[in-house]
């Protein structure tokens, strides 16, 4: 940690690499990165996914951030190579890292750290429903399946070798880490640098550690670079290379000493929401991360654990009115007249439609939703026909 403290000190000469592109392209890309190794770089800063091929299996690490795209992840497998997926590995359980594991395992084993384990095993019902429906194709072999029944898991570090090919998954440690993990590949110096690699997207931060800190985003960034990898995955973004992840690095201790000086000015959490920019990033994608990251390093400098905030179960129904990010975020009107926000994720048990991407404006539906202060969390929705 030292060095990145020493780093701190040079910020007022730093300046932004010029760079072309805030966002992968339109369509997803399936490009060789060396041998037998392949990624998927998911549309417009949708989550990456690797792919390695070995003669004793493919392994896949994370799976597509919707449906369409795990069924393509596989497609373009099967135009590479016979073998089957015997291995799925998750960086993070967030769904659109995590979503398409369903269409792969079983038979594939999914490799996941030990706090992610636990999670999975204590699932609520409701939860593993939606996962056993999320793809129509796969109702019937998951008929009576837990996600936890194909998972194996780990605590610090694991290697898995299979026909020769290395791979070595890397856990760092912090208190709140909630399990994020990095893959390298140490044959072909690739590396997929987890929750902590981002590339010209601002990070989805969150006041309740949901996805860890920035604190513990350095710690891992400070493990990774000195593996010096030739090519890096990202969560999201474009794939980049060693030097990226000094930028995140970069991009972090301005970001919380920005925080800082806030706070130091005696200015409020609200204001510093407010007022709080990345200018030095601002070709960057996901502005709207921003306030919600502030809001996190204001926690955590002042010490404080994770943001609780008491789950309030509702039901809603009424009629959809605006529809964003192919149906990730609605804004309804329930029949009592309120206007209501509601997230739809990939853990949603969804009724009547295939999945979220068939949501049309005017649709009405009945749903259970968890009250959220940015935006309500959908359980279970029912789109009436
Ligand atoms: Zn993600």
């Amino acid at each position: 940690m030292k060095r990145l403290f020493a780093l701190a000190l040079c910020l007022a000469a730093w300046t932004a690499p010029q760079r072309v592109a805030a966002i992968t392209g339109d369509k997803p890309e399936f490009k060789k990165l060396a041998d037998d190794v392949y990624v998927y770089v998911g549309k417009r800063n949708d989550a990456n996914a690797l792919v390695v091929v070995t003669s004793q299996g493919v392994v896949v690490i994370d799976t597509g951030n919707n449906q369409p795209e795990t069924r393509n992840i596989l497609k373009h497998i099967q135009a590479v190579t016979s073998q089957p997926v015997r291995h799925v590995i998750i960086t993070q359980d967030h769904g659109d890292h995590v979503g398409g594991t369903p269409l792969i395992s079983p038979p594939a084993t999914v490799i996941l750290h030990q706090r992610v384990a636990k999670g999975w095993a204590e699932m609520k019902p409701h939860l593993v429903k939606a996962w056993r429906k999320r793809f129509p194709e796969r109702v019937q072999a998951l008929k009576d399946f837990h996600p936890a029944d194909a998972a194996v898991s780990f605590s610090d570090r694991m290697t898995l070798r299979l026909g020769g090919k290395v791979i070595e998954l890397i856990y760092v440690d912090d208190t709140y880490n909630p399990g994020d993990i990095a893959v390298w590949l140490p044959q072909s110096g690739v590396l997929h640098g987890g929750f902590a690699a981002y590339k010209e997207r601002h990070p989805d931060i969150r006041p309740d550690y949901s996805h860890g800190t920035t604190w513990g985003m350095l710690k891992q960034l400070e493990a990774l670079i000195p593996l010096k990898p030739k090519s890096v995955v990202m969560s999201h973004g474009p794939v980049g290379e060693t030097r990226d992840l000094q930028v995140m690095v970069d991009y972090l201790l301005i970001a919380r000493q920005r925080v800082r000086g806030m706070m130091e000015k005696g200015m409020t959490l609200a204001q510093i929401r407010k007022e709080f920019h990345m200018n030095e990033f601002k070709d960057w994608d996901r502005e709207a991360h921003l306030p919600v990251m502030a809001a996190t390093i204001y926690r955590e400098l002042r010490g404080e654990g994770p943001e609780v905030t008491a789950v309030v179960e509702k039901k809603i129904s009424g009629k959809i009115l605006k529809i964003a990010e192919e149906g990730r975020y609605l804004t309804v009107a329930s029949d009592a007249g309120q206007q209501l926000n509601m997230r739809i994720s990939n853990a949603t048990d969804i009724e009547g439609i295939p999945d979220r991407s068939h949501l049309k404006v005017g649709m009405r539906f009945s749903a259970l939703y968890e009250e959220q202060k940015e935006r309500n969390e959908t359980l279970e929705i029912k789109i009436e026909p």
